[in-house]
């Protein structure tokens, strides 16, 4: 199998420094400037190695504007809103919302929409893809904190989360050991242990039984100071974040870690730059990371299906399909996408969503 260049650079650097922790390893594949996965290609579509909810259908972005309505009447229709996404891909989702959401005259004129991205590439389509809405103010970001928003807040990510490094550790002999790519004999990557003791404490917070031979716990501490900003902001500013991804909500072990290439799974030592890696979100963690911030804010969490269905994806599907005269090829494909993204058996029950709240008038 031919060696992508960032197998030679993974290697090298495995050489000179020693082995790399899984979330190292993730961090190089995804994010290295020159030849990381998101850093170099448009991932999404039929073409690309995964789509995503916003990408199968408009109904996805209409149902997250009219969450976003919401929020801005809850919290009194202030002057000024900021509107951050992580994370935004080719920033459909974003001009969905806008779409819908500047309906309302004052929240299009209230809004400040601001994209946290670390892709140049994925930032020039998200400017393509709001060139259609050119009455919002947009700005962008390398990462959330370089934002300190000064008016209410609303945060949406998106599939988001799933792409954070991840730490593996795997419970032998009665210890704790990290997860480790280092290099076997044949100077091929291989996955190793590393003793890691340290990481006992994380474990026994979120976990009330101890573990068995072989247990695998997967922690993202980027995730967690990710949340736990989101939730600062929250409470010091007012307004609400929705996190939603694929994952689970509980004390679970076991390996999530994946890869994938041309909508295909694929082995994660392979293709290093050239396949998306990425591993389900613990929603139980983000939760718990957001209340250790704040006890004001109020959490809800539900799966995709229950959130979307609530919001009135069924109705507003109608609506489309009666007020738009689709044929029945249009109307075929949307109902078809509405499928996708609220059936138990598709995207309706692994994914979750998480939203947190708080409107208290400080
Ligand atoms: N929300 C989009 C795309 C999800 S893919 C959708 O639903 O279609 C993950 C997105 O997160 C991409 O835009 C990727 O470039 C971005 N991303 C991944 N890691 C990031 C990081 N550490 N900082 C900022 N953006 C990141």
């Amino acid at each position: 199998m031919t060696q992508t260049v960032l197998t030679k650079y993974i290697k090298k650097h495995i050489e000179q420094h020693g082995p790399l922790g899984i979330d190292q390893y993730m961090n190089i594949c995804l994010c290295h400037p020159e030849h990381g996965y998101y850093m170099k290609k448009d991932p999404f579509g039929k073409e690309g190695d995964f789509t995503t909810a916003p990408e199968i259908s408009q109904l996805f972005g209409d149902m997250i504007g009219l969450w976003v309505l919401d929020q801005y009447n809850k919290l009194g229709r202030p002057e000024f809103i900021e509107l951050i996404e992580c994370g935004p891909g080719r920033g459909t989702l974003m001009s969905d919302i806008a779409r819908i959401a500047s309906q309302d005259e004052a929240f299009a004129s209230a809004v400040k929409v601001r994209f946290v991205e670390m892709s140049p590439t994925l930032k020039k389509a998200q400017e393509l893809a709001m060139s259609y809405r050119e009455t919002i103010e947009c700005a962008w970001h390398e990462s959330f904190t370089d934002i300190a928003p000064k008016h209410p807040v609303i945060i949406i990510a998106n599939e988001f989360f799933d792409a954070l490094p991840l730490k593996q550790f795997i419970f032998v002999k009665n210890k704790w050991h990290q997860r480790v790519v280092g290099l076997n004999a044949e100077n091929k990557l291989e996955l190793g242990l590393e003793p890691a003791d340290y990481i006992e404490a994380v474990v026994k917070k979120y976990h009330k039984t101890p573990p068995e031979s072989l247990n695998i716990f997967e922690y993202a501490p980027l995730r967690d100071e990710i949340a736990k900003q989101f939730a600062g902001v929250i409470s010091e500013n007012k307004g609400a974040a929705l996190i939603i991804d694929y994952g689970f909500n509980g004390a679970f072990y076991g390996d999530t870690f994946q890869a994938l290439i041309g909508h295909q799974y694929c082995k994660i030592l392979e293709h290093c730059g050239d396949a998306d890696l990425t591993s389900h979100v613990n929603f139980h963690m983000l939760h718990q990371s957001m209340k250790d911030v704040s006890d004001s804010l109020v959490f809800e969490i539900a799966t995709q299906g229950s959130f979307l269905s609530q919001l009135g994806v069924n109705i507003w599907y109608e609506k489309l399909v009666e007020n738009n005269k689709l044929s029945d090829e249009q109307q075929a494909l949307l109902s078809s996408g509405l499928h996708r993204l609220i059936d138990d058996d598709k995207m309706g029950e692994l994914f979750k969503v998480l939203s947190v709240t708080n409107y208290k008038k400080n």
